[in-house]
């Protein structure tokens, strides 16, 4: 009899423990590594490495740029003009000669989600604006299609400065967590529009200090952009954002491990 109660003592102190231990994951900060982890050797922006160098520091995140070219095809790249092609008005076999510095092809939406798919890392994806808004909204299906394909959706948030892409993902995916990267709407609003939260620009953050409790309040959650330096990164793990997205994803890591 007292060994039965001994064995159930053990059960529920570990129960406790499992349980305090998801616990501190829900509510720890987040780090997500901007266009990945390319500041280290071998890696560049937007690039399959920078995702699997992410994944290998234990980022919980990896933010990437989407772009569709002239003919429909999605690619992985930031600027909208990169190393003399412009990603909107390009074909597809135009940009894939396009060598990162790192020297590996530019990526298409493809290559990046069948690499996505091997990792744990979460992706966040973010769609460019594109020059008006039927290309994005088919761009947006495109999108929805791949990540359907991949069975990649339950393990990918959504960022867009476009409110128009925002709102045509939300109906298209009303499940998936859409945050919208604009800076000009209040969490009321992005509440109101049935987002899962703001992913805003560090300065507009400090300007509006009381929007990430004020986010909260609501149910949202706070992503800030880009934050490099210790000072700022300290300032927004203060302030208890969500999520930071980062250049300097170690440096956060060990403020993080400080706290
Ligand atoms: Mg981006």
């Amino acid at each position: 009899m007292k060994s039965y109660r001994r064995i159930w003592q053990i059960i529920i102190a570990f129960a406790l423990i499992m349980a305090n231990g998801e616990w501190l994951t829900a509510n720890g900060q987040k780090v997500i590594c901007h266009r990945g982890f390319w500041d280290t050797p071998g890696s560049a922006q937007n690039s399959i490495a920078a995702l699997v160098k992410a994944d290998s520091i234990g980022a919980y995140g990896s933010e990437f740029d989407v772009w569709m070219t002239a003919d429909g095809e999605l690619v992985v790249n930031h600027d909208k003009v990169y190393k003399g092609f412009n990603m909107e008005t390009s074909t597809f076999e135009q940009v894939r000669t396009i060598h990162l510095d790192n020297g590996e092809k530019l990526p298409t939406l493809d290559e990046y989600l069948t690499k996505g798919k091997e990792l744990k890392i979460r992706l966040v994806l973010e769609m460019k604006s594109l020059s008006d808004f039927n290309r994005e909204d088919e761009c947006v299906a495109k999108i929805v299609r791949k990540l359907k394909h991949y069975d990649l959706l339950d393990r990918t948030d959504i960022i867009a400065f476009s409110i128009n892409a925002c709102l045509a993902f939300k109906k298209l995916l009303p499940d998936t967590k859409i945050y919208y990267l604009d800076n000009d709407y209040t969490p009321c609003k992005l509440k109101s529009l049935g987002f899962a939260g703001l992913d805003y620009e560090q300065n507009v953050m400090k300007q509006h200090s009381a929007w990430t409790q004020e986010a909260h309040d609501l149910g949202l959650e706070v992503n800030v952009w880009t934050v490099n330096d210790n000072e700022a990164l300290q300032y927004f793990i203060n302030q208890g954002v969500d999520y930071i997205t980062t250049n300097k994803p170690v440096e956060l890591q060990n403020l993080l491990k400080k706290k």
